[in-house]
């Protein structure tokens, strides 16, 4: 038999692969794509993509063949595997070639290449025969290794079904350690149960021990051994003949039915643990994300049902005390638009898909003070992105110093368009994340760039957040010095926000303090909200800044702020942030004035 057209590819596109398989249906009684870990056909569809075909155990009528499938050992062992099989009353022999494809969708961003088997499928006459002449031949593919290869003995015919040993099976989908399933075995499980089990519906515990590795160089590899073969007994005696599974270092599957799963005895079942363990082991902590798996859960992968009670478990890290979390579409959803985020950032950057919004900073009469440059992602389709979903991420990810540098630049350049206008000396802040600072000599690059382009250094003002000046406050205090000695005006935006302000302002002189409303918004108490107001206001004054308060809203409210000695304004009520033409058109009609003048 000629595999060589199986062979001269080893990565195939979706197409690639169709061709293939439709090439060669005739020379095979059955061609099967299978997913090994899932135990399922995969199939193309007619959109060209792969969706789940029938179960294995469900075409070889029994499921004793999971535990030593061919095509699982080709797929994890990258070799070509044969086995001998029974379809029906028919004996077949099947080759299990081992296939990479990638997608052919250059837009999607993420896990586009799968790990798959081929399972190419011929009658033979009778099993005797077969064992004396091997239906399929010998041959290999190039850089891949078949199982007959004599350099790789575990790929030998020692391993195929007949003569493995039920304690080589055992081996294959246990761990050693806490006796429980391990990874691939677990995933069997579970895929099995709901396969057959249609109506049920489960529930997934995936638990985590936090900062596991710790525990190992602290008390030794022994002592963490014990810790995860007792973590494996209470799971156990709590759940008895529950499928539970040990997929890595410190992390384990439990895979109940939906009755039996109670978050208040999962949390106490905890608690015992640090308790016990915490008498020897410090801080130990537990974090259980939980996934409830309903009929549309069913035909998930079990890894992807794996990743989303992951995805819950990173959530449950934020906390220190919760233990128990469970998955929400919200989280999958966050998850999602972070990778869209990072994935497309660098290429719309280079489109010019970031564009600056300007909100002016204004006087009690409406008069403008300045513009804040507020980024927004403008997607080819005319989506408007706000900060709030590509900010986040962008920080996460370290990229926003990229973004926040194109913002600079096209600021400057901004700048530099308005000279002989009446914009002239409208200055223009930006906003540094405090990330910045690590990866740029924030005050040297803005330096440059208005040296190219001949822009007074007054004209560009700097906003740091004080949350971020909170959490790096060393080399943020650094930063503001050194932006003030070359003669940028620095602002320090979201005063309120955070929660140690007032001591991170002994620390800090900035030109600007900005106050911002937003947290005093929702108060029910008017006149208590004023007091802290006017008191921030004078105390701003008799540091040396000038307050500004943003998130101005209605008229009432400057007014308000005016008699408390704020004279400085940004907020909706004046104008919300507006693209570049739209706000260089209202300063030339209206002679840049902004909301109602009053005063
Ligand atoms: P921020 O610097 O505090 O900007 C003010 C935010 O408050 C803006 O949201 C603005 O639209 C909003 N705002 C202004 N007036 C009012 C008001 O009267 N009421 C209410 N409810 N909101 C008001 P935006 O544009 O969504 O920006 C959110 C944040 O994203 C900004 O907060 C800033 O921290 C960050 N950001 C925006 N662009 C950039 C950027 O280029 N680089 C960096 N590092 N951060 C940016
Ligand atoms: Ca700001
Ligand atoms: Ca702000």
């Amino acid at each position: 038999m000629d595999y060589s057209d199986v062979r001269n590819l080893i990565s195939y596109s979706i197409k690639e692969l169709q061709d293939l398989i439709d090439k060669k249906r005739d020379d095979y009684a059955v061609i099967r794509l299978v997913d090994p870990e899932e135990c399922r056909e995969v199939v193309i569809n007619d959109d060209g993509n792969f969706e789940y075909g029938t179960s294995c155990y469900k075409l070889w009528g029994s499921c004793s063949h999971c535990k030593n499938c061919t095509s699982f050992r080709a797929c994890r062992t990258n070799c070509e595997q044969d086995r001998r099989e029974k379809l029906g009353e028919q004996p077949v022999s099947v080759r299990s070639i081992p296939v990479r494809i990638h997608s052919d969708d250059t837009e999607s961003p993420v896990g586009t290449d799968y790990f798959y088997t081929l399972e190419l499928i011929r009658e033979i006459s009778d099993d005797k025969q077969s064992e004396n002449s091997p239906a399929h031949s010998q041959e290999s593919i190039p850089g891949r290794t078949s199982n007959s290869n004599p350099e790789h003995p575990e790929n030998s015919s020692e391993i195929s079904p007949k003569r493995t040993s039920d304690n080589e099976n055992y081996l294959l989908l246990h761990d050693m350690l806490t006796g429980c399933a391990n990874g691939d075995g677990i995933r069997l499980i579970i895929r099995h149960a709901l396969q057959e089990n249609l109506d049920q519906n489960y529930v997934m515990v995936l638990t985590d021990i936090r900062r596991f590795s710790i525990i190992n160089d602290l008390y030794g590899k022994h002592r963490a051994n014990q810790l995860l073969i007792h973590f494996a007994d209470i799971l156990r005696k709590a759940y008895p003949g529950a499928p539970i599974g040990r997929i890595r270092a410190d992390q384990f599957v439990l895979f109940i039915k939906e009755d039996q799963y109670d978050p208040d005895r999962l949390e106490s079942l905890f608690v015992d643990l640090e308790a016990e363990e915490g008498k020897v082991i410090k801080h130990i902590h537990v974090h259980a994300g939980v996934l409830r798996v309903g009929e549309k859960e069913h035909e998930l992968p079990v890894a992807t049902l794996i990743d989303r009670a992951n995805l819950a478990i990173q959530s449950a890290k934020e906390s220190e005390k919760l233990h128990v979390i469970e998955f929400s579409q919200k989280m999958l959803h966050d998850m999602l638009q972070e990778q869209f985020v990072i994935s497309n950032f660098q290429t719309s950057l280079e489109k010019g898909e970031f564009q600056i919004f300007l909100q002016p900073k204004v006087r009690l009469d409406g008069s403008l003070a300045g513009a804040e440059a507020l980024t927004r992602w403008i997607r080819p389709d005319g989506q408007i992105l706000s900060p709030a979903v590509f900010i986040p991420p962008l920080e996460k990810s370290d990229l926003i110093t990229s973004l926040d540098f194109y913002i600079c630049h096209q600021v400057v350049r901004k700048l530099d368009s308005w000279k002989g206008t009446i914009l002239e000396h409208c200055p223009i802040s930006v906003n540094i994340s405090p990330k910045d600072a690590y990866y740029i000599e924030v005050a040297d690059l803005l330096e440059q760039l208005c040296e190219e382009y001949q822009v007074p250094k007054e004209l560009l003002h700097v906003e740091i957040t004080e949350t971020g000046l909170i959490e790096t406050l060393d080399s943020n205090i650094n930063v503001i010095q050194q932006l003030k000695n070359r003669g940028f005006q620095v602002e320090i935006d979201d005063f309120g926000k955070g929660l140690s302000s007032l001591n991170m302002l002994q620390h800090i002189d900035a030109d600007i303090l900005k106050i911002d409303m937003g947290f005093l918004h929702n108060t029910s108490n008017e006149d208590r909200r004023n007091i802290i107001l006017e008191s921030v206001i004078q105390m701003s004054r008799r540091l040396g800044m000038e307050p500004l308060t943003e998130g101005v809203e209605t008229e009432e409210q400057a007014m308000a702020l005016h008699d408390m000695g704020c004279y400085l304004y940004q907020g909706f009520y004046y104008s919300k942030p507006i693209p570049i033409p739209e706000f260089e058109k209202h300063c030339m009609n209206r002679k840049a004035a902004f909301g109602k003048a009053h005063g």
